[in-house]
């Protein structure tokens, strides 16, 4: 029985690709020096895989940086202001499109289906010239061809590819991008032959964008591309992957008619459905690449219940033909749990990296054949019962809670605009107030500080003195600058999540428990193992210190559930809006304490809530009403006179605004400024929007300090559709990444500008 991996992360087991990315772009080692690293952690990992006897090992699925960037790269389309010449594309270029240099931006990132991977969108359009620019596909197939192992390389398929793509600048929006097929196919028949001519036997083309909602257009250009890619791959055998969602059946029609095709690879853990359109409609004599092994989480496999689904797969499509698989690549999981020795032993029986699920698609292979290894299977089995059982997942009093929840509601019971009016009573605020978001920059010291508290290095007490001089700095500061409704700056959290799970029962954290999310940026995701509950007050403390150094209202400065959620590997044996619903109570419970300490404003920040949205649009309906309802719960308690903000991050909102305003806070600041004012175009067109709202007046991701009179411009285009008396004056996100000298002038230039609106209006 065969076995299969989709892809492995490349960033290597300790990140050793990041720092020697960082360290190349630093110019402080060479390209031979970046290239040794990559060398050595592809081979690593092929050995790895090939030891454990894997039978289809991918290859290509390492690179330096993304691979639809990659497969940018191999079809030569590099937009003309990176100034390439041609031939093969070197760091130079390639970097360039990344990450922009001196003279040019970067292309544009964003995220990879649902997951938090970002890709680099292509720019396409008529009159890009494609031509054959990357040999990385085949010059990878031969490197792990040299060492003695034969693998499968993978590309991205030419209709995910077309359709990931944006119309360049200049090109028409609606320029029908897929149309460009006809011209990037040859230059794939090329690699295809040449890998054809290294000796590749298997090849396998990722087509994740089949489990999206495709209309029969899109369909078409599957059928159209592999009709034509076939007449080159003859005794070369194709695979088909599919991954993140069931793949919807129309689809599957087209998927599994495809000429030419050896087989077809399902994700059957969030592809449930798919199971059921195999028994009913797979072909005969093709290969089922069969995912059971999840490669978006951190949990171990069930074993014996996967083995019962093979068993029953292999019924159906024939025993040489059934490949166990993974059921996406397994980029999206943290890498090897070997490297977490301080991780508790019990957590860690119940946990599978990338690297111990190449052992568990190993094994379930051998389970197939009548070789199963009874000793790591009983293992498993004992694992997967201590994991039901143990108390330290199992909370009656937290799961009887959260499951009263369901099917009712919470609200405040007093409407917005009444509120509103009680707590203007209260707070006596300007027109357009101004506020932040809540971090302020992150000094080395700071960094210092709170790495030496926690190698108990320093005392509490040095800690707290260390601390309450910072919130007292950022308070001064700010009532320097006169803005209206201030915050503590966030100097003791890390990481907004990760402060709030360490202090939460059922997390845990990871040593080097690493993802890639984008380049050679990585998040260490905390895991959620059991029910959640909050066993003493979170940000009192500090929040209450900082209210008492200033007459000025202090936002009380929490992380929303539905962002602890989407930001954490979350448990698998129950629904993830069930352990939403368990968030949302511990922050219910911080949300009152905040309110009975006198913090009368408070924000809980959703900065994740839209990325937690389904592929299927279908399934938008059910996530957004238990998330919104989940922020609600956290604040439903308050009095009128609590002023609840939330806050969110990136900019395409406009779908989901509906759900936004039911979200019912009092006021909300969101991200705007990189996105053309898009978010205002939908108050425009009429959507009706009683709360405050603060849309990001100036962009905290970039350097630049903008002016008082580009602020002013951006508020008075505001002013067009919203209220004078909704409006907010705030930057865009957190200043935490931020330099002082950046963020003292744009935050003096900010106050200026609302001061000079209320003088005008
Ligand atoms: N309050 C957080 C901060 O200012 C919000 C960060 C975010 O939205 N990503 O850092
Ligand atoms: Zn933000």
């Amino acid at each position: 029985m065969a076995s299969h991996i989709v892809g492995y992360p490349r960033m290597g087991p300790k990140r050793e690709l990041k720092f020697a990315l960082e360290s190349f772009w630093d110019g402080k080692s060479s390209a031979e020096d970046l290239e040794k690293v990559a060398a050595d952690l592809r081979s690593s990992i092929w050995k790895q895989m090939s030891d454990v006897g894997i039978k289809y090992i991918p290859s290509n699925t390492f690179s330096y940086y993304d691979q639809v960037l990659d497969t940018t790269a191999m079809l030569g389309a590099v937009p003309p202001r990176y100034n390439w010449t041609g031939g093969e594309i070197g760091f130079s270029t390639y970097f360039s499109m990344a990450r922009g240099n001196a003279s040019v931006p970067a292309m544009e990132m964003t995220k990879w289906f649902d997951t938090n991977y970002h890709f680099i969108v292509p720019e396409l359009g008529p009159d890009v010239k494609f031509s054959y620019a990357s040999h990385k596909a085949v010059n990878e197939y031969k490197e792990a061809k040299a060492l003695g192992i034969d693998t499968v390389p993978v590309l991205v398929g030419p209709v995910t590819y077309l359709l990931l793509s944006k119309p360049a600048k200049g090109v028409e929006k609606n320029f029908p991008i897929i149309s460009l097929l006809d011209k990037i196919l040859p230059i794939y028949k090329e690699v295809i032959a040449e890998l054809k001519a290294a000796g590749a036997t298997w090849i396998q083309f990722d087509e994740p964008t089949l489990v999206k909602d495709l209309d029969s257009h899109d369909l078409e250009a599957f059928m159209k591309a592999y009709s034509e890619l076939k007449t080159s791959w003859s005794g070369v055998n194709v695979l088909i992957q599919t991954y993140f969602a069931d793949v919807p059946e129309a689809a599957f029609k087209t998927l599994t008619s495809l000429p030419g095709v050896a087989g077809y690879g399902f994700d059957l853990v969030r592809g449930a459905k798919t199971l059921n359109l195999i028994r009913t409609e797979f072909p005969l004599g093709m290969h089922l690449f069969a995912g059971v092994v999840d490669g978006r989480n951190i949990w171990a496999n069930d074993l014996e219940a996967s083995l019962k689904t093979l068993q029953s797969l292999e019924a159906i499509v024939g025993k040489d033909k059934l490949v166990v698989s993974t059921s996406s690549s397994l980029l999206h999981t943290a890498v090897d749990l070997v490297n977490e020795p301080k991780l508790d032993k019990e957590i860690k029986s119940w946990l599978a990296f990338a690297a111990q699920k190449v052992v568990e698609v190993n094994a379930l292979a051998k389970g197939l054949t009548g070789e199963k290894d009874a000793e790591f299977f009983s293992a498993n089995a004992a694992a997967q019962a201590s994991r039901k059982s143990s108390p330290r997942v199992n909370n009656e009093a937290v799961q009887k809670a959260a499951s009263a929840l369901k099917g009712s509601d919470h609200r405040r019971v007093t409407n917005v605009s009444a509120r509103l009016d009680a707590q203007q009573k209260k707070l006596n605020l300007p027109i357009l107030p101004t506020t932040t978001i809540g971090s302020f920059p992150q000094t080395v010291e700071l960094r210092r500080v709170r790495r030496e508290y926690k190698a108990k290095k320093i005392t509490e007490e040095e800690y707290v003195k260390s601390i309450k001089e910072e919130i007292s700095k950022v308070v001064k500061l700010q009532e320097e600058l006169d803005i209206d409704v201030l915050v503590h700056g966030e100097p003791e959290r890390n990481d907004m999540v990760e402060y709030f799970g360490e202090q939460l029962s059922g997390f845990a954290f990871t040593a080097n428990g690493w993802v890639q999310s984008y380049g050679s940026r990585c998040v260490k995701p905390p895991i959620i193992y059991g029910d959640v509950s909050r066993p003493n007050p979170m940000t009192v403390f500090w929040s209450s210190a900082a209210q008492s150094m200033t007459k000025r209202p202090m936002k009380g400065m929490l992380t929303g559930p539905v962002t602890i959620l989407n930001w954490s590997f979350v448990r698998n044996d129950q629904p993830r809006f069930e352990t939403c619903y368990q968030i949302a109570l511990a922050i219910k419970d911080e949300v009152e304490d905040l309110e009975k300490a006198g913090v009368t404003v408070i924000q809980i920040d959703e900065a994740a809530l839209r990325e937690g949205l389904p592929l299927r649009k279908s399934e938008h309906a059910f996530y957004l009403d238990w998330a919104v309802h989940s922020f609600r719960i956290t604040n439903c308690g308050v009095e009128d006179t609590t002023q609840i903000h939330t806050h969110m991050c990136y900019s395409n909102f406009n779908d989901i605004i509906h759900s936004i305003i039911d979200m019912d806070a009092d006021v909300i600041t969101i991200e705007n400024s990189r996105s053309d004012e898009k978010l205002l175009s939908v108050f425009r067109e009429g959507v009706k929007y009683g709360a405050g709202i603060g849309p990001g007046v100036y962009d905290i991701h970039s350097p630049r300090i903008p002016s008082t009179e580009e602020i002013a411009d951006r508020v008075n285009k505001m002013l067009a559709v919203l209220e004078t008396n909704i409006l907010w004056v705030n930057p865009d996100c957190g200043l935490k990444t931020r330099k002082y000298h950046e963020v003292k002038p744009a935050l003096e230039n900010m106050v200026s500008a609302a001061k000079l609106l209320r003088t005008q209006l």
